[in-house]
């Protein structure tokens, strides 16, 4: 089989990983002559879309799609009749080399099923890595798929030449792991997110800054994050959120990425027939926001009756509905924290707001230079040339307002 026939598979197999950002490394680049590659944003970098939408602007691929294992939602699991294919360790190597110099990407993102055993597999993923890193002198990105139970001094090594590292929790609960992927145990998984933390932790404290930046010890320097796949069993929204605010804390991760699960040929019954829609993945991702950015708990997220986030509406104006009582907020006298909550108000205009409001008043007509949306602020904010009617707030009609324009459906024809 050839390389191109190889990449068109191994690309194809490696779509459903959502883990394709590059933010949050160290800065690296070939400018002193030496090596190839840097990790300057927009450097060279030439971005790609899935059919799906999704931004990929690394080499993402696997080593390959032949798997001992067997998980249901998995089009490569060792039961699924696709065509199989494996790169060769240099096939990687020159691909990314050449896609690089072409400047196709910014990196490697590099993941591989299961074959012979998580030690063996591992180690000819740190292969790929040790000899860009250290014959080629790539400097670009590489993310790497971590084995959980490959032996820790690979995980060590493969924390010395990564950017990022991840190991996916895959789904939500750990029951409906055991049902969808059997041979997986949650408790390596974890144990295994667990090592990793401790090694960055402890890279962490032993890099000393110097006048040519930071030395010491490298691992991973873009952490750890992982992914959880959305709609392949019953977890409802509100333990999604719950998990990830776990997986957070637990093991100080940079992103939790959730990808919608995609109806596969010949799937499992005890698989849903059709995706989830995708608008339900971009809500987790705007409360994954809210729970990184903006101060908000996970158990305030999700309204417990339903456990589901709203699809019509994002979910911090769906929190600020369920809180009218907190509301109208003084835009001129409000505390960060609070005004981070109201609808419509980014991270970025709070901060121009705290700014403007130490020099002057700020009224209805600041709120365009400030890239607030008008329509959506303004019955929870108070400002002084501005007052929202007192029956507005505690009104049905409020929640209407907000909901999309109901259509009447095509007929198909
Ligand atoms: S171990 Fe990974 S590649 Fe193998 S079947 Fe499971 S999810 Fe798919």
């Amino acid at each position: 089989m050839d390389v191109k026939r190889k990449l068109e598979i191994l690309a194809d197999a490696a779509k459903y990983d959502a883990s394709c950002a590059s933010s949050g490394t160290e800065k690296r680049d070939s400018r002193d002559g030496k090596g190839i590659g840097s990790t300057d944003a927009g450097m060279g970098i030439c971005h790609s879309y899935a059919p799906d939408g999704r931004c990929i602007s690394l080499l993402k691929i696997l080593l390959t799609n032949a798997c001992n294992f067997d998980c249901l939602y998995c089009v490569n699991r060792a039961s699924s009749n696709v065509t199989r294919a494996r790169f060769t360790i240099d096939e990687v190597v020159q691909l990314t080399l050449d896609f690089y110099r072409r400047n196709y990407i910014e990196g490697l993102f590099l993941s591989s099923g299961i074959i012979r055993s998580a030690d063996y597999t591992m180690e000819q993923v740190v292969r790929v890595a040790r000899k860009l890193r250290e014959e080629h002198q790539f400097r670009g990105y590489i993310h790497l798929k971590t084995i959980p139970e490959a032996d820790d001094a690979l995980i060590t090594e493969a924390g010395k030449y990564a950017d990022r590292l991840s190991i996916n929790i895959e789904v939500p609960e750990e029951q409906s792991l055991a049902k969808l992927a059997p041979e997986k145990n949650v408790r390596a998984i974890r144990r295994t997110m667990g090592r990793l933390r401790l090694k960055l932790d402890e890279a962490r404290e032993g890099r000393k800054p110097t006048p040519r930046g930071k030395v010491g010890p490298r691992f991973a320097p873009a952490g750890q994050s992982t992914q959880m796949i959305i709609g392949a069993d019953n977890a409802s929204d509100s333990t999604i959120i719950r998990t990830s605010a776990n997986l957070y804390g637990s093991y100080n991760l940079k992103r939790v990425y959730y990808s919608a699960f995609s109806p596969i040929p010949d799937a499992s019954r005890s698989l849903p027939l059709r995706a989830p829609p995708l608008i339900r993945e971009h809500r987790l991702y705007q409360a994954d926001w809210l729970m990184r950015f903006y101060g908000f708990d996970a158990d305030e997220i999700v309204d417990d009756s339903h456990g589901m986030l709203s699809l019509e509406m994002d979910p911090k104006l769906a929190w600020a509905l369920r809180n009218r009582d907190r509301f109208p907020l003084d835009v001129n006298r409000a505390s960060r924290e609070d005004l981070l909550r109201v609808p419509g108000f980014g991270a970025r205009a709070v901060q121009r707001i705290i700014e403007t409001r130490r020099i002057s008043s700020i009224r209805v007509g600041d709120l365009a230079r400030l890239h607030i949306p008008r329509n959506k602020a303004l019955p929870f904010i108070v400002l002084p040339d501005h007052r929202p009617a007192v029956n507005l707030l505690d009104g049905t009609k409020l929640a209407e307002r907000f909901k999309p324009k109901a259509m009447q459906l095509g007929f198909g024809f």
